[in-house]
């Protein structure tokens, strides 16, 4: 029996075949009507749905160029099942280059939202309504806020044997933080829904780091893989180790001042070592930032300007921090030097 075709936002996508949707979200107060761009991918056999979006924070684009690349991919001809493609949720923070909505809400702390609510409730409604509770499982797409960038890593609340640990897993992210849900967040909505949900952070704001874009590409893939969507041939080569972090701190300008870091993304630290010095800018007073736990730096500001109190350098904690360095050291050197054309 020939499968149903999937339907989203009105329009019917037939099995075997790949739509691009327009889904309209408002209106620029120019009149000028706004859409969040999805492509559909609908199998000729069944199998999950899988979400992938990127975003949702509207200057976080390392994941616009994640969607182009898997769309773009041979891997997904044929596909089990059905990918939702969304490069990008908050069309408004997009074109302004900001995370956020023009009502200055954060759209990721708006899920469930309301047709009835603010702009952002509004457009989280929509969006759920339209196009996540269509999902069986979602890939949520994230990088570092601006100026600061972080070490590719999922996010997830993991239970053992879980649906989202086998994702998170078979991702292959060298770091994953078993990480508390936020009120209002499309990582809360799904897993209160039973929606099994993995955020992957990885890199800067209105940047295309490709450290973090190709193992996203991989990523998302293997995922698929894991999920039973991808068939045919495949170098069967295992996903790089990842560990999980079992906690994280943030080490924070101790003055007023400029930042000279000592460390690098992905560098092994220990307690009471020194991360960076801040000084004026006559380098008078000048005090070192410390890290407060042996770990992994899993983030850290690019911005050499700081105020006393900001988070400099994001450190994670493992159990097995050997094999936590060994994750981060397999991960880098899996990266081939990068096609800026692919
Ligand atoms: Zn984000």
């Amino acid at each position: 029996m020939a499968r149903a075709p999937f339907e989203l936002a009105g329009i019917r996508v037939m099995p075997g075949s790949r739509t691009q949707i327009d889904v309209p979200v408002a209106r620029l107060y120019t009149h000028a009507p706004l859409h969040i761009p999805v492509e559909v991918a609908h199998g000729r056999q069944a199998g999950p749905t899988l979400l992938v979006c990127g975003g949702i924070h509207g200057d976080e684009i390392n994941g616009v160029e994640i969607v182009r690349r898997l769309l773009r991919s041979k891997q997904i001809q044929g596909l089990r099942g059905t990918l939702i493609a969304v490069p990008i949720v908050n069309v408004f923070g997009f074109v302004q280059h900001t995370r956020y909505l023009p009502d200055r809400r954060d759209l990721n702390r708006c899920f469930p939202g309301s047709e009835a609510g603010s702009l952002g409730g509004r457009v989280a409604a929509l969006f759920r309504e339209q196009i996540v509770d269509h999902a069986s499982h979602i890939i949520d797409l994230h990088t570092g806020a601006i100026h600061r960038t972080n070490l590719p890593q999922i996010r997830a609340q993991l239970s053992p044997g879980g649906e989202t640990e086998r994702m998170a897993n078979a991702f292959g992210a060298p770091v994953i933080l078993n990480a508390e849900l936020r009120e209002g967040s499309l990582r809360h909505y799904a897993q209160t829904r039973g929606i099994p949900v993995l955020t992957y952070e990885a890199g800067e704001a209105l940047r295309f780091d490709e450290w973090a874009i190709t193992p996203g590409v991989r990523g998302v893939l293997r995922v698929m893989r894991r999920l039973g969507m991808l068939t045919g041939e495949h170098r069967r080569r295992q996903p790089p180790a990842a560990e999980v972090a079992n906690g994280s701190s943030w080490a924070r300008a101790p003055i007023d001042g400029i930042l000279r870091p000592k460390v690098r993304l992905g560098a092994r630290v220990a307690k009471g070592e020194v991360l960076g010095k801040v000084a004026d800018p006559f380098g008078n007073a000048e005090e070192a930032v410390t890290s407060m736990a042996d770990g992994i730096v899993i983030g850290m500001s690019r911005l050499p300007l700081a105020n006393e109190g900001e988070a400099l350098f994001h450190v994670a904690r493992f159990d097995a921090i050997e094999e936590a360095e060994n994750a981060v050291e397999g991960f880098h050197s899996s990266l081939a030097p990068p096609d800026p054309l692919y």
